[in-house]
């Protein structure tokens, strides 16, 4: 058991260390249920973790919060070395029933499995408005550039439409 959880710990390092040199992208994450916030969180918040990991596990473990909504500015992470379980899963797992993605993941290998991992479960995935989807892009454009060095060609997802709600400045004034 100890050389399975030192190799862990050591592979968690490696991967801390690996993560510094590069762009970190501002990923926060909000829940909504019957028009009340639940929880909002944000990277950095709990080092090492995701956004949508802080606000389902650590602030929101014990609610029910299937039929909520996320709203989370990077298409959440469909990778995570175990025993850690992936951001997309856990929210499949939660049940929530919406998720609004204010960027698709910029690397283009792992770009959209997220939203697809989502919306197999038959949870509605959605993009942020086009305005708002700026302001991300934006606040993330060192990160987007360090993903999208290599173009796949993809074509981003044409631009879904969703009412404009205060929580996205609250989760924006939260990032910036
Ligand atoms: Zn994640």
């Amino acid at each position: 058991m100890m050389t399975g959880a030192s190799r862990f710990w050591l592979s968690e390092r490696r991967k801390s260390v690996a993560e510094d040199d590069r762009p970190h992208p501002k990923v926060g994450a909000v829940v909504v249920k019957d028009g009340k916030v639940l929880a909002k969180a944000h990277r950095g918040e709990n080092p090492k973790s995701h956004a949508e990991y802080v606000a389902l596990e650590e602030k929101l473990s014990t609610e029910t919060i299937a039929g909520a909504t996320v709203y989370t500015t990077l298409e959440p992470c469909i990778n995570r070395n175990p025993p850690k379980i992936c951001c997309a899963q856990r929210l499949v797992d939660r049940k929530v029933a919406r998720v609004l993605i204010g960027m698709l993941d910029p690397n283009p290998d792992i770009r959209g499995l997220g939203d697809q991992l989502l919306s197999e479960a038959g949870i509605e995935v959605q993009l942020f408005p086009r305005d708002l989807r700026a302001q991300v892009k934006e606040m993330n454009r060192e990160f987007s550039l360090s993903g999208t060095r290599k173009r796949s060609g993809k074509r981003e997802r044409p631009q879904q439409r969703v009412d404009s709600d205060a929580t996205f400045q609250h989760l924006l004034s939260e990032l910036c």
